[in-house]
């Protein structure tokens, strides 16, 4: 038996463990510290086709990563494991000019022949809405799109630990190199490492020689609870510039979300930020003001100096994977690239050029 370690349990380490699971000559553990994790305090938007990046590999990593959540949902269904973590509710986006939502249509007609996943397509006014979503306000057109999905990145983590077949020690770990190549995390020895630590990967490499290109940015986000169950009825809302509204089903609406990138590693709650996001999120949805409670959720994103995210094997360290730099849409290409690192290490078929995502640029070693 073969054992493997997996640092972090965020979107990557749980979805890494979930893979790895599957096969039966693998003893797969799991080590978390959880302290900040990104992947806990996400929005949970699924929608990656409106994109106005450039950058070609990056969009191709989220369409495809979009898409792989059919491939894990029906994975973890053939499991019989319950997959409401995932749910197609549609998306409306808003913009202030008219030409500016014309424009995102023609984009997205375009995109929808690569990936159908994006659904139906129209645009609509406001006046038009379904009665059940009348009461939405501020704008007058919208572009809806049936495909885009909510994620709860708990639920989605928690589900993938508990399909797997993986030991969980909750505790902040580092790693050492045995005399015979092999690794030391915590007290225990492995045959390979899988390093899902998200914004915290310099920290564990540094120790080894290696200099990492992330840095981290805070990222915050308030829920609201609703005795009315029927939130699941609205669409994610995405108004242009910061905010979003994710309605979830259930009674809850999570609205973010924060870009900090000058306070490091905090975690402390800042009302005066998410006050604000509250007031604009009003314009939209007036109905926040029934919400009989709220509270924060606060995690740290990790960010490559050119924005690109990369995953791959660490350069000098023969079967230690790393992936970091997921930014604000890893919830979408997470299990993707989880999945494409199993496969790296398992010598598979890969879904993705693993040059195009090298961590070489990313991770050096130090003279
Ligand atoms: C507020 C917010 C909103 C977001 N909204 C969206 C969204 O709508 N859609 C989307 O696609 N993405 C979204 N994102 C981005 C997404 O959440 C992240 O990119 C993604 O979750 C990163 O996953 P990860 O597994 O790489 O890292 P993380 O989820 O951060 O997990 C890393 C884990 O590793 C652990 N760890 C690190 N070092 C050690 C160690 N030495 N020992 C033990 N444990 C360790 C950490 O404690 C943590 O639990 C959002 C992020 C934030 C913060």
């Amino acid at each position: 038996m073969k054992k493997v370690a997996v640092i972090g349990a965020g979107i990557v380490g749980s979805a890494a463990a979930y893979y790895l699971s599957k096969e039966t000559d693998l003893e797969v553990t799991v080590f978390d510290d959880g302290a900040g994790q990104a992947s806990k305090a996400a929005a949970g938007i699924i929608c990656p086709w409106f994109s106005k990046r450039r950058n070609k590999s990056w969009y191709r990593l989220a369409r495809l990563g979009a898409d792989f959540y059919q491939t894990l949902v029906s994975d973890l269904q053939a499991d019989n494991i319950k997959t409401d973590f995932y749910d197609q509710a549609g998306v409306f986006l808003l913009k202030k000019k008219d030409s500016s939502l014309e424009e995102l249509y023609e984009l997205a007609k375009k995109r929808r022949e690569q990936s159908p996943l994006i659904g139906q397509l129209s645009l609509q006014s406001r006046s038009n809405l379904p009665a059940d979503l009348a009461d939405l306000n501020g704008f007058d057109r919208l572009l809806y799109a049936s495909g885009a999905a909510r994620v709860e990145g708990s639920v989605l983590t928690k589900t993938l630990l508990a399909a797997s077949r993986a030991e969980i020690i909750r505790k902040r770990v580092s790693l050492n190199v045995s005399s015979d190549g092999n690794y030391w995390v915590s007290d225990k020895l492995f045959d390979a490492v899988f390093l899902a630590c998200g914004a915290w990967l310099p920290q564990i490499l540094k120790p080894l020689g290696y200099e990492v290109d992330i840095r981290p940015q805070k990222g915050q986000l308030r829920d609201y609870f609703f005795k009315d169950s029927h939130t699941g009825d609205y669409p994610v809302i995405m108004p242009e510039g910061e905010l979003d509204i994710i309605p979830f089903a259930g009674g809850k609406v999570s609205i973010g979300a924060t870009h900090e990138n000058e306070q490091g590693f905090d975690l402390c709650i800042d009302s005066r930020l998410l006050d604000a996001l509250e007031r604009e999120a009003q314009t939209y949805f007036p109905k926040l003001n029934e919400a009989y409670s709220k509270s924060e959720r606060v995690g740290t994103r990790a960010y490559t100096s050119d924005f690109s995210p990369f995953f791959g094997q660490v350069p000098q360290l023969k079967k230690v994977y790393a992936a970091s730099g997921l930014g604000s849409s890893g919830l979408t290409s997470g299990p993707l690239i989880a999945y494409q690192l199993v496969q790296q290490f398992l010598h598979k078929e890969l879904l993705l050029p693993a040059d195009d995502y090298s961590p070489n640029n990313y991770i050096v070693k130090g003279s």
